[in-house]
């Protein structure tokens, strides 16, 4: 016990003095683009809510509702005695949103691409990954046993080398390309469209993982799959119900065989407790409301918001709500981030490992919640502190 507690602590003090330490900030109130962190108030350009909804009243309300209705747990997984009306009405309604015949829910994104990768892929397989794809994405093709190529961050024609490479070497295997349509830390767009035109020429499936366009780009909950309209061309569009849709979950959807697969083959999913049907519930209403006028006016605004960001920092019209500021050191990431916590605005340092060595940043996160004026003085600190975008 002592051995262990020492080994622990000793890599915990090599983090600290490499700079990568972590730990968990306390978060006292939120609502909205508000937060209060030790007792200060500031302003949220950290939080993946880009519309807002995880404050939404109607939301919030239809997740009591739920609660009343089914209790606070789902008593089992999904297989057993887990899967309530209120999940297969979401699951429904999820598939209609996406443009797919079915969908299917998981506790977390992570958890549906942990455990859908390996459902599909295995030995004999050639998985070829963007490079700067999100760690369940990586996660789920080591514990597949699939061969990974690794493509330079949308670069196209090695990606195409890599597919050459897998037929001639895999003539029998599944290849599968997975990558973003949002990427998480840079808000740059996969180009879809010339992507789905060398998966279809060299007969490889597609996984897109579209945790950050959902809500975001295309209308409703599309993504930018449905938004160029690739819903049907897309075999496997997985996504989150915990950023713009301001609950919590993760999806696949796709064709219904496909659903039927992984509801028998997916670990994650069947050895899970189902989520709690409140949630369920609260997924529903989140849907509704995206779907709604009122989702396209907090689009309209989170667009408008983005739009005045970019001009006030003279940069082009990001495409996503996602704006990183790239400075390459981890103290001085750090340091700025404090700064601009000082001037109240909260903002988090990401470092190694979360993005590659060297390009430490601040991601900025624009929503629909923060107002013009914030978002000003938000562009004046910045420029203030002679930060570029
Ligand atoms: C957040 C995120 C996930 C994981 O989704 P959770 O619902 O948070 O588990 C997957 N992929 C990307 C790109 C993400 O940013």
């Amino acid at each position: 016990m002592e051995v262990f507690d020492s080994q622990l602590k000793e890599h915990l003090s090599a983090l600290e003095q490499q700079g990568l330490l972590r730990s968990l900030r306390v978060v006292e109130e939120t609502h909205g683009a508000h937060i209060m962190i030790g007792g200060r108030d500031l302003i949220n350009f950290s939080s993946n809510d880009y519309l807002g909804l995880a404050s939404h009243p109607a939301i919030a309300a239809a997740m009591g509702e739920g609660a009343r209705r089914w209790g606070s747990g789902s008593t089992a997984s999904r297989l057993i005695c887990g899967t309530t009306a209120e999940h297969a009405a979401l699951e429904k309604e999820l598939a209609l949103a996406k443009g797919t015949e079915a969908a299917l829910v998981f506790a977390t994104g992570v958890a549906a691409a942990t455990g859908t990768i390996p459902a599909l892929v295995g030995r004999g397989d050639v998985v070829i990954l963007d490079k700067l794809a999100h760690a369940c994405l990586i996660d789920g093709v080591h514990a597949s046993g699939a061969k990974m190529r690794v493509f330079p961050h949308n670069d196209l024609a090695k990606l195409e080398s890599h597919l050459k490479w897998a037929r001639e070497t895999h003539p029998k295997g599944r290849v599968m390309i997975v990558t973003e349509s949002v990427f998480s830390m840079d808000g740059d767009i996969a180009p879809l469209r010339a992507i789905v035109e060398l998966k279809e020429r060299y007969g490889a499936l597609l996984f897109l993982d579209e945790a950050h366009a959902v809500g975001v780009r295309g209308t409703g909950a599309q993504g930018l799959a449905g938004e160029l309209g690739f819903a049907d061309r897309i075999e496997i569009q997985m996504g989150t119900l915990g950023k713009a849709l301001g609950v919590s979950g993760g999806y696949i959807a796709g064709s219904r065989v496909l659903i039927d697969f992984l509801i028998n083959r997916a670990r994650s999913f069947v050895f899970s407790t189902a989520p709690s049907p409140a949630v369920a519930a609260a997924c529903r209403a989140s849907l509704r409301i995206v779907q709604s006028p009122e989702g396209d006016a907090l689009r309209a605004r989170l667009h408008k918001n983005v739009c005045l960001f970019a001009s006030e920092m003279k940069i082009g019209v990001p495409s996503s709500a996602i704006v990183p500021v790239i400075l390459g050191s981890k103290e001085r990431v750090l340091h700025e981030a404090a700064r601009l916590q000082n001037e109240g605005f909260f903002i988090t340092p990401i470092r190694y490992p979360t993005v590659p060595r060297n390009t430490a940043r601040l991601r900025i996160t624009l929503s629909s919640a923060q107002a013009p004026e914030q978002i000003l003085s938000l562009a004046a600190a910045l420029k203030e502190s002679g930060l570029r975008v």
